[in-house]
């Protein structure tokens, strides 16, 4: 379980989060959705330990999120994806394991290059895959990481609204069958309602001195699984209404 208790963040006289406080269940799929600026990175680059709170904590399974993170319980998965050049996509995907000095699973990364529509290109670098595919291979790594929890900051927003779509389709599906926690950061509204169990609605208002802080939270009902099918459905567009009203009410 993580939990974040009054975490404020300041940069010299810049506040980048304001007595943010929330809980986040094992196996839970939390989507953090909020403008540009609002502290979105700052909030997930804490709980994974690299950025230190100002005031308040957070833990992670009762535990300091470098303590979780020097036992490779957390995985992270950025928007730019952070793939070495000179390896090729199966090296990527068993990189992080090898230096986290777990148990080589070579096996294992390659049924995760598989399952994550890599199948073939083990041995392409890089720079011979598309966007999607070098954000498929920086998921497949966290998840052969091992980690419990993958924090994820707009992994797909580099990407084309087809091959995002298709995208959040498969972190769904790779999610159930490996039971992670994630933390997914978007400024896009369908897609934290799309994918989260609940979706937490960052703003930075001027009201709170431009700092971010949490200003709603909805519980998303949709029923699971989801696939490309509920983008049509009325649920969803009310949804998606609901989260964009707490959004600019806020603004
Ligand atoms: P978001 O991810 O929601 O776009 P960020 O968390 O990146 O927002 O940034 C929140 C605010 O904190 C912004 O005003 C940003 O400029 C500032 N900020 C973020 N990181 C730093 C830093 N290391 N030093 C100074 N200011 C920062
Ligand atoms: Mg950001």
């Amino acid at each position: 379980m993580i939990r974040v208790d009054d975490l404020s963040i300041t940069y010299g006289d810049l506040r980048a989060l304001d007595d943010v406080s929330l809980d986040i269940e094992d196996g839970e799929f939390v989507t953090i959705v909020g403008p540009s600026g609002c502290g979105k990175t700052t909030l997930l680059r804490t709980i994974g330990g690299l950025e230190t709170p100002t005031t308040g904590s957070v833990r992670v399974d009762g535990d300091s999120p470098d303590a979780a993170q020097s036992d490779a319980r957390l995985g992270f998965v950025f928007q730019d994806h952070t793939l070495l050049p000179w390896k090729t996509a199966l090296e990527n995907v068993t990189f992080l394991r090898r230096m986290a000095g777990k148990d080589p699973d070579p096996e294992g990364a390659r049924d995760l290059l598989a399952t994550t529509g890599l199948d073939g290109f083990g041995d392409a670098r890089p720079a011979e895959l598309s966007g999607g595919m070098k954000q498929r291979v920086a998921i497949a790594r966290a998840i052969h990481l091992g980690a419990d929890v993958l924090l994820m900051d707009e992994p797909f927003g580099e990407l084309d609204e087809i091959t995002r779509d298709e995208m959040s389709v498969e972190i769904l599906r790779l999610w159930r069958e490996n039971r992670k926690t994630v933390v997914f950061v978007t400024h896009s509204v369908p897609e934290a309602v799309f994918l989260g169990d609940r979706c937490l609605v960052v703003s930075g208002s001027s009201a709170a001195g431009g700092a971010g802080r949490i200003v709603a939270e909805f519980d998303i009902d949709l029923p699971r699984p989801r696939d490309e099918s509920v983008f049509g459905s009325e649920a969803f567009g009310q949804q998606v209404a609901r989260v964009r009203s707490a959004l600019h009410d806020d603004a």
